[in-house]
């Protein structure tokens, strides 16, 4: 299909990029939108991680719930619609904590603490106080990135498979850039603030393990998927070491294991390393650059830490208004 609307460069096809870009063709569809990126999935952060949404962590009155709220109605509407094709699950979810928390911020979803009576029951002998409990979704974008990237080409997108070196290289051919770049931002947007926070996973086969379970305080983690388990993590800030690391592989199967035993008799798929692109807060926001006297909009979409997945549809939703706004368009008022 060819379009004849203002151009517009997405950089980068994780969860943010193909999320942005395919949510900007819904709101503007006659926009020339063109997605560049060096990986593509099954090979980007996004297709290592578990997926879970767990946006009740963050303050009712900030931006994360926000962007996590609008996330957690849209899984629900996908899970329902189209949830094995689009890879999103629901689950019974349990979040674990050292100490009594007020963490019941979600008063939109039925979210409850448990009593230890209910916890010794899920967790025999665990010795667990302290927990919550609600329904969650959980995107695997294995599944998920490849739905989206349909829908962008159905859309009239345009795929670019290239490594962008600096805005200037691209800046000429757009009115828009996207800067979804994730880690990669560290060099295009110049942002040392930016750094990799480690994760390393087991992907196991544990077909009977239903209840999605975080314990907080021990950084562990349990998440059911369709066909696999992941067993997590660690959260290394500045590491930027891509392999497994052994030390860390012993750590996290202890602790799983404590969590829950029946995991010694699952089989192990494989093992994971991706790197979180960790910054202090996100960064959705529009710059101008000035590229050979010209002056480019940018608008920036990334730095999503530890919770790329939590966010990306109610961070999409923001930025395709910024981009319209760049533009001079009619915005839409932003639906799910
Ligand atoms: C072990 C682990 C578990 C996780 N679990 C969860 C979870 O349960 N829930 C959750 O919400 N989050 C989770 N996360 C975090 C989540 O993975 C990230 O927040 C999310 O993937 C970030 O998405 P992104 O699209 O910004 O980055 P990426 O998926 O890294 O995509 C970046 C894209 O930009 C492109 N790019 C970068 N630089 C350039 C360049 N110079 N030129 C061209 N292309 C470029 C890349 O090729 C890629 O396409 C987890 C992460 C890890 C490591």
């Amino acid at each position: 299909m060819s379009k004849i609307g203002k151009r517009v460069c997405v950089v980068g096809a994780g969860v943010i990029g193909l999320s942005t870009a395919v949510r900007l063709l819904d709101v503007a569809p006659s926009l020339q939108v063109t997605v560049v990126a060096d990986l593509f999935t099954p090979f980007t952060t996004s297709d290592g991680a578990a997926g879970v949404n767990v946006f009740w962590n963050y303050q009712p009155d900030s931006l994360l719930y926000k962007w996590g709220f609008s996330t957690y109605m849209y899984g629900q509407k996908l899970y329902k619609e189209n949830g094995h094709l689009t890879g999103v699950q629901q689950f019974f979810t349990v979040d674990i904590y050292d100490k009594e928390t007020n963490c019941i911020n979600a008063s939109d979803i039925d979210r409850r603490k448990l009593s230890y009576k209910e916890l010794e029951a899920l967790y025999p002998g665990s010795g667990y106080r302290y927990g919550t409990s609600s329904l969650t979704y959980l995107t695997e974008c294995k599944i998920y990135l490849p739905w989206l990237m349909k829908r962008f080409k159905l859309k009239g997108g345009n795929v670019l498979h290239r490594h962008v070196n600096s805005f200037d290289e691209i800046a000429a051919d757009y009115d828009v850039i996207v800067n979804c770049s994730g880690l990669g931002a560290r060099q295009l947007a110049h942002d040392d603030s930016i750094k990799p926070v480690r994760g390393q996973i087991f992907r196991v086969k544990a077909p009977w393990i239903k209840i999605a379970t975080y314990d907080h305080d021990k950084m562990t983690y349990i998440f059911p998927r369709s066909n696999d388990v992941i067993v997590g993590g660690v959260y290394q800030h500045d590491n930027w070491d891509l392999s497994i690391n052994h030390q860390d592989r012993e750590n996290i199967w202890k602790r799983a294991c404590k969590m829950d035993p029946s995991l010694k008799h699952a089989h192990i798929i494989n093992e994971w390393v991706g790197l979180r692109p960790g910054r202090p807060e996100v960064r959705l926001e529009r710059e101008v650059i000035v590229v050979n006297g010209k002056k480019v909009n940018v608008v920036h979409n990334y730095g999503h830490s530890s919770r790329g997945i939590t966010l990306h549809w109610g961070c999409a939703v923001d930025a395709s208004q910024l981009v319209l706004q760049c533009l001079q368009l009619n915005t839409v008022q932003s639906r799910l």
